[in-house]
């Protein structure tokens, strides 16, 4: 197996999913793994040690629903990257209790080679599994929690490799129409800063995630300034279906500027895109409101 064959098996790993429902689980595994094997020059851990952080990082990063770190440790074997061993040779599955009595999991003793001896595949495997799996506003809060440095392991003139995976093709000019479509406000504080004649600290946000067949559409985006995109994009922020702003009942805010930029937004209506431009579409919202947004909403007052 060359790189190009681990890259193609790294980026077939998706069918956990199902349809458009986010199962981010192996992702996060093996992002978790390769931050092991950069810290500690091995990918292997027991469930035990594995099990808090994975935890943490699906309830961070992972939809809105019950889980546990049992189902990617278990099922990443069937995607021929990971092994799981236990102190009796039998297969623990997916059993919490079992799991816990000793089992060991590691990558592929081929794949931990092919990624010893080639610092840029490691980096190549993340930014693949980042990129097919979240948005970019979350990959480096997701790394830092797994543990992984990618900026380290980075190989620069590796990255167009990256390219050649991504069958699909961002619009380069999408965000420039959700921009234009909104006026160069956030759609939902008004903030619309420019520096010189250039907007500064606004951008256009998906909400049913790209790497879930969002589609680069107005009808699937918001202008949005920073603090806003990155809030939608970890579910502490959302969109009912009446199209007013929701916030979740977890997000806190103690100074008043938190009060004020976030808790007093909910149930505000969200800002229109200008007449002649689609709003946000019914299906889109939901995906959002089912797999990013951390609910129940706080009650508007
Ligand atoms: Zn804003």
């Amino acid at each position: 197996m060359d790189r190009g064959d681990w890259l193609q098996r790294v980026g077939q790993i998706r069918p956990w999913t199902r349809g458009a429902e986010r199962a981010p689980h192996k992702p996060l595994l093996l992002i978790y793994a390769l931050g092991r094997l950069q810290r500690h020059g091995s990918s292997a851990v027991s469930f035990t040690e594995a099990e808090p952080v994975l935890a943490e990082l699906l309830e961070e990063f992972g939809p809105n629903r019950a889980t546990t770190p049992a189902y990617p440790f278990h099922h990443l074997q069937s995607d021929g990257l990971w092994v799981v061993t236990t102190p009796d040779g039998i297969s623990a599955g997916s059993a919490v209790r079992k799991l816990r009595a000793g089992a060991v999991g590691a990558f592929d003793a081929d794949f931990e080679a092919a990624l010893r001896g080639d610092p840029g595949l490691a980096a190549l495997v993340a930014r693949t599994v980042l990129d097919h799996e979240f948005p970019e506003s979350l990959h480096a809060d997701i790394c830092t929690l797994a543990g992984l440095d990618v900026e380290g392991l980075e190989v620069s003139a590796a990255r167009s490799r990256v390219g050649e995976l991504v069958t699909r093709r961002r619009d380069p000019l999408f965000r420039e129409r959700v921009l234009v479509a909104y006026e160069y406000r956030c759609a939902m504080c008004g903030f619309d800063g420019a520096l010189g004649r250039d907007a500064v600290g606004l951008d256009a946000a998906h909400v049913r995630w790209w790497a879930f067949e969002g589609p680069d559409t107005v009808d699937n985006a918001l202008c949005l300034c920073a603090l806003h995109d990155k809030l939608l994009d970890r579910g502490a922020m959302g969109v009912a279906a009446d199209r007013t702003v929701t916030v979740s009942r977890r997000f806190v805010a103690r100074a008043d500027v938190g009060q004020t930029l976030v808790l007093d937004l909910a149930g505000r209506p969200l800002g229109h895109p200008q007449s002649g431009e689609p709003a946000l579409h019914d299906g889109h919202i939901e995906w959002h409101a089912q797999e990013v947004f951390h609910g129940p909403a706080r009650a508007v007052s």
